[in-house]
């Protein structure tokens, strides 16, 4: 026998040796994170900034799709069973996840349960209807406007309710998430002055929008949608609505409007050509568009884009 062969044995035990610890090291950061599936990719954005290294977080819908209509598909339901936290948009945004919650069979996240997180609580809702609706005839957004991450102050709120359900199934991380917590909050202050500034000569600027989407976005910028290409959320326009729509732009000279990148283009361009209006696809969540990792990435780029679209109107309010 040689002396290499001799060693050889060895060798293959010092390196398995190594490899189990690497590999233990590994499975053990990565069973010590906590698993958090968001709907959207707004909320995983937020609950990652609070949950820091000490979570992993994936979304089910993707920032570039019409959120309301999701294909609900069986492997959320098992990434839904291993999840320690879920946390949902609520109100009556996500009707297509109560088919994955009951699939997922993970009574650590039913509704309720401390790993249930509904993001919505404490928002000061928007479009509350004034008469019943009914979803049977096709109408959404039946609570309210249920897109109101799209406002930054709402951000905190929905931290808020991250952080809590954080802290719920964590406790003992409880300093850590509420640090994060605090340095969110500072850093939307910080930001939403800058975004203010920029928005503040278009003050009052008349615009049109595709879908409802938009409300909590305008209020807070005080710019005013006047009207809408969908004449009710989720409703195609007719040919009336749209002639109506050319007529009250002309009138008014309204020379903006905005629209959802999941919605076709050809009824805003055609209006566009009419009018002489801009369309201004502008992105609805994080990832709505490529380059848009983060909450607040999202918000510069609705912002700059927007303040592009104005100037280039030549559209300005203030004096
Ligand atoms: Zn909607």
């Amino acid at each position: 026998m040689t002396k290499g062969k001799l060693l050889r044995p060895t060798v293959i035990i010092y390196s398995l040796m190594i490899l189990s610890v690497i590999f233990l090291n590994y499975s053990y950061a990565f069973a010590e994170k906590i698993k958090v599936i968001t709907t959207s990719t707004d909320l995983k954005s937020i609950t990652e900034l609070i949950g820091g290294d000490r979570v992993k977080v994936e979304n089910i819908t993707k920032g570039y799709q019409n959120p309301h209509i999701v294909d609900a598909k069986p492997s959320y339901m098992l990434k839904l069973n291993k999840a320690d936290l879920f946390v949902k948009v609520g109100l009556d945004f996500e009707t297509w996840s109560q088919l994955l919650e009951d699939g997922a069979r993970n009574p650590r996240i039913r509704y309720g349960s401390p790993g249930y997180v509904d993001a919505s609580i404490g928002v000061e809702l928007l479009d509350i209807p004034m008469t019943k609706i009914d979803r049977s005839l096709g109408d959404i957004h039946i609570f309210g406007n249920p897109h109101y991450w799209l406002d930054p102050i709402n951000s905190k709120i929905i931290a808020q309710n991250i952080l809590e359900g954080l802290i719920r199934i964590s406790p003992e991380n409880a300093d850590y998430f509420d640090e994060n917590k605090r340095h969110f909050d500072k850093e939307i202050n910080t930001r939403l002055v800058k975004w203010l500034e920029k928005m503040k000569p278009y003050s009052g600027t008349k615009i049109i929008a595709y879908h409802k989407t938009w409300p909590n976005l305008t209020k807070r910028f005080k710019i005013k949608i006047v009207d809408y290409v969908e004449p009710k959320p989720g409703i195609s326009p007719s040919p009336s609505h749209i002639a109506n729509l050319i007529k009250r732009m002309k009138t008014e000279n309204i020379k903006i409007i905005i629209k959802e990148p999941y919605y076709e283009n050809k009824i805003s361009d055609f209006i566009a050509s009419k009018t002489g209006a801009s369309v201004l696809t502008l992105p609805t969540s994080v990832e709505g568009i490529s380059g848009i990792n983060n909450y607040f990435a999202l918000f510069d780029y609705i912002i700059d884009e927007l303040v592009n679209t104005f100037k280039e109107q030549g559209i300005s309010t203030n004096d």
